[in-house]
């Protein structure tokens, strides 16, 4: 195609660039934003893990934990929300806001371990999509000790263990 040709198209199409604040409407499955649903988050800190930006960011702390994202150095890459065992991570399809300062765009938030049935320690509670894929089917009985930490589990268990031995000796 002949320059002349090309100026013609141009002239023909006008003009096709947009004024801020107009904005190209982002194509299907476009990559924007990574949203967090607080409630299904177990503060695993697999999305920081795999985050090879450093965009996330997971503290922990005695009786919470926080988690972080700046957006600001995200690659819209998608790997935290292929990594998140409980699917609490979505991207936007939206554009972001546009912005001018570094981390403008930063969201926090923490949140509470609940506390051990048994001894009150706060610890980190495997949420209901967990308890399915590990189990299928959740027994009362594995129900009841999801809700101990740790050591109280252990203990629950070693407890249980001794029962059933006592039971079976009575029967003999
Ligand atoms: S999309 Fe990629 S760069 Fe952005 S937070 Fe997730 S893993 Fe990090
Ligand atoms: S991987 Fe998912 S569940 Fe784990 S800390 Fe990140 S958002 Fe929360």
């Amino acid at each position: 195609m002949s320059i002349l040709h090309i100026l013609a198209e141009n002239l023909r199409q006008g003009v096709v660039t947009l004024r801020y604040p107009q904005r190209v409407q982002p194509p299907p499955n476009y990559r924007s934003l990574v949203q967090l649903q607080k409630e299904q988050c177990v503060g695993c800190a697999c999305c920081a893990y795999v985050c090879v930006s450093g965009a996330i960011q997971v503290r922990e702390k005695r009786e919470e934990y926080v988690w972080a994202y700046d957006p600001a150095k995200c690659t819209f890459c998608g790997r935290c929300i292929e990594a998140c065992p409980t699917q609490a991570l979505q991207m936007q399809t939206e554009r972001p806001p546009i912005y001018h300062q570094p981390g403008a765009l930063a969201v926090s938030y923490s949140m509470t371990y609940p506390p051990c049935q048994s001894c009150g320690k706060p610890f980190r509670v495997a949420n209901e999509l967990l308890r399915q894929r590990a189990y299928v089917e959740v027994s009362q009985q594995v129900e009841n000790l999801l809700h101990l930490c740790p050591s109280c589990r252990q203990k629950e268990g070693f407890k249980q263990i001794l029962a059933a031995r006592q039971a079976k000796e009575v029967e003999r």
